[in-house]
């Protein structure tokens, strides 16, 4: 069973603009897999669509199985998001933030404490965790993204261009957070128009133009191919 199969996938927005024109992919159990295209390509469509904020013209993609399109919530379970704009409140504190995530997918209060103090003891921010979020250093606030995004333990991670603007330190921790993620056994997407980055840590990569897939292969072969 692959962590995701998209078949087909079409995104036609109320503007007529064709934003994805039947995309179609597969990403395996296990994987570290770049989304790589310039803007405008459909990267945000894409995973707009997997993470339910947006709904397909017509074609679905299965989660571990699971339609994003026929069972939404079952497949939000089992995603993780990691949006490209910081978009928690600045005035709540990281545990906080992380707990009503939790609350949002249902997870008890016990359990969400527990992962709250996991996930942000492995993202290096437990002893922020009682300040405000505007308090925190730029980097804190991405790796505090990540940490939201892990709290129902997710079996796919999707981070959309998760180091866009920001330093080679705070990015060379980040890459080191999302790596360790992916060994621990999740399957991780993430959409960059960068091929270093994606290069420094992918396995496999799909590159995507104008709502079309026009390479889907590892990194090694497209590498080989440059
Ligand atoms: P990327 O993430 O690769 O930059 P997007 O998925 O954001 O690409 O955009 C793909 C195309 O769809 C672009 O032409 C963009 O302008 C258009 N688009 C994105 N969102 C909307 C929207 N909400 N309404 C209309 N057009 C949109
Ligand atoms: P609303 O229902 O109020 O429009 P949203 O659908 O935007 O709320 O989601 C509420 C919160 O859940 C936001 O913080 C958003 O970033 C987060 N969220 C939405 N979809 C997902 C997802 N698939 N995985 C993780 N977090 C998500």
């Amino acid at each position: 069973l692959p962590a995701l199969e998209v078949r087909d996938l079409r995104k036609t927005y109320a503007n007529g603009v064709e934003a994805l024109k039947g995309v179609s992919l597969t990403v395996q159990q296990g994987d570290f897999f770049a989304l790589l295209g310039p803007n405008g390509a459909g990267k945000s469509t894409l995973i707009g669509i997997l993470s339910s904020l947006v709904n397909a013209s017509s074609g679905d993609a299965e989660v571990f199985g699971i339609s994003v399109t026929r069972q939404r919530s079952a497949a939000m379970r089992l995603i993780g998001l990691v949006p490209q704009e910081l978009n928690f409140n600045m005035f709540e504190k990281p545990l906080d933030i992380c707990i009503n995530q939790a609350g949002f997918y249902g997870i008890p209060r016990r359990v969400a404490a527990e992962r709250a103090e996991k996930y942000l003891n492995e993202l290096r921010l437990w002893d922020k965790a009682e300040q405000p979020s505007r308090m925190l250093s730029g980097g804190m606030k991405r790796r505090l993204m990540i940490a939201r995004a892990m709290m129902n333990e997710p079996k796919l991670l999707i981070l959309d261009e998760p180091t866009a603007g920001v330093d080679i330190e705070i990015r060379r921790s980040m890459w080191q957070f999302i790596t360790g993620i992916n060994r621990a056994g999740t399957t991780v997407i993430l959409t960059t128009h960068y091929l270093e980055e994606a290069e420094q840590l992918c396995r496999n990569i799909a590159i995507i133009d104008k709502g079309r897939i026009i390479e889907n292969t590892s990194m090694k072969r497209l590498l080989a191919k440059l």
